[in-house]
Order: structure tokens, then C-alpha cells, then sequence
């Protein structure tokens, strides 16, 4: 059974990156996202499990200190990690697995899993990135504009990344991210061993 693709998928807050990472989802059964671990509270109709793992901050850090996550950052005061066992596991089924983390944390994941492909989504333009993270217009000047600057200097890491997709039409990013995660899976190794016996034959 061949390894799983580890696929990671960062973008600055407001470039649209959960939409797109939900419809990718819909669109390809052979995708799995792993479900981080946080210390940050529930957001309305957030579910335990599905959206996240919440948990105190003493059981994050335990878990730490077990070795359990194979990265984890601090965001914007919160806590948040990816199983490591989890990951194991799943990648021997030989499912692709997705990461949908911050880009400290796809940083991490570089490190130890060279072969994982990551994905920066970036918004079109200041502006439009201004508008998304403007919120129902209830936030004050200052406030959104300590986000815009938070979302600018995330975007300074798009360099670090294998691919980037600029999320101005939806349909199109979203075909863009499956292109990326097709192409992965035709590569020649995968295919090799995929099609071994076709291949057999046929050479
Ligand atoms: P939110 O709290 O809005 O769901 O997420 C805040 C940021 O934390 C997002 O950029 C999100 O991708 C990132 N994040 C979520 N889970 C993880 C994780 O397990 N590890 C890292 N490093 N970042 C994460």
C-alpha cells in the first residue's frame, strides 16, 4: 500500500482558505482532513471533533510534553496542534491526509516531512483582503486594521511554499487546489507503483 500525499494548506485570515479546504473536501473522497487540537474556545456551532479537538490548555501542554503533536503553534493567543499519531496512521492506510494549519506550523511539517506539499492561498488584492476581514462592519477602524496587518505579514511567508493559488473567483481556486492535488497523485512514483502491473505489461 502506498504512502499517502500529506497535504498543507495555509493562507492568512480572510484569503478564504476553510471554504475552499470545505468544498476540496466534498469534491474528493480521497481526502482526509486531520482534526487539530486547540485551546481556543468553541465558535457558535462549532463541534467537538469535527471542527476541532478543544481542550484546557493544561491538557494541550501535557500533550506536548508527550510528543503527541508533530507540530504546534501559538495563533493569535491560542494553541493549536496536529496529531501525530493520527497522522501516522492514516498515511499508512494510504488515504491523502490534509493539514489545514497556520504557516509556522507548515514550517514544522517542511522540516520532518519534506515530502509534504504545501499550499499558500493568498487574496487578490489589499483591499479585497480588507474587506473580508471587516466583518459585519461592527469593529472598529483599529481593530481591522491590527488584522489587515496580522493578514499582510502572514502573506510575507508565501515564499516558503510549493504552490500558490490567488482566491479572486472562488469556482477557479477551487479547481486550481483539486489540480494540485491531482497532479500529486500522478506523479511517476505513485503511478509506478500504483499501476505496476499495467506497467508490467506494457514495457
Ligand atoms: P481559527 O482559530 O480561526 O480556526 O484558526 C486560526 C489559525 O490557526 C488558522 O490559520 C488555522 O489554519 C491555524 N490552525 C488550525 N489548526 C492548526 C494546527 O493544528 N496547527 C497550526 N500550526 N495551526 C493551526
Amino acid at each position: 500500500m502506498p504512502t499517502g500525499n500529506l497535504f498543507i494548506v495555509a493562507a492568512p485570515s480572510g484569503a478564504g482558505k476553510t471554504s475552499l479546504v470545505k468544498e476540496l473536501l466534498a469534491a474528493d473522497a480521497g481526502i482526509q482532513l486531520s482534526i487539530s487540537y486547540t485551546t481556543r474556545a468553541p465558535r457558535p456551532g462549532e463541534v467537538n471533533g469535527q471542527h476541532y479537538h478543544f481542550v484546557s490548555r493544561e491538557t494541550f501542554t501535557q500533550m506536548l510534553e508527550r510528543g503527541d503533536f508533530l507540530e504546534s503553534a501559538e495563533v493569535y493567543g491560542n494553541f493549536y496542534g496536529t496529531s501525530q499519531p493520527w497522522i501516522e496512521a492514516s498515511r499508512k492506510t494510504g488515504q491523502d491526509i490534509l493539514l489545514e494549519i497556520d504557516w509556522q506550523g507548515a514550517a514544522q511539517v517542511r522540516k520532518l516531512m519534506p515530502e509534504a506539499i504545501s499550499v499558500f492561498i493568498l487574496p487578490p488584492s489589499v483591499e479585497a483582503l480588507r474587506q473580508r476581514l471587516t466583518g459585519r462592519g461592527q469593529d472598529a477602524e483599529e481593530v481591522i486594521q491590527r488584522r489587515v496587518a496580522a493578514a499582510r505579514e502572514d502573506c510575507g511567508h508565501v515564499g516558503e511554499f510549493d504552490y500558490v493559488i490567488i482566491n479572486d473567483d472562488f469556482a477557479t481556486a477551487l479547481q486550481d487546489l483539486l489540480a494540485v492535488v491531482r497532479a500529486q497523485r500522478l506523479q511517476i512514483d505513485a503511478q509506478l507503483d500504483r499501476h505496476s502491473d499495467l506497467i508490467a505489461s506494457l514495457t
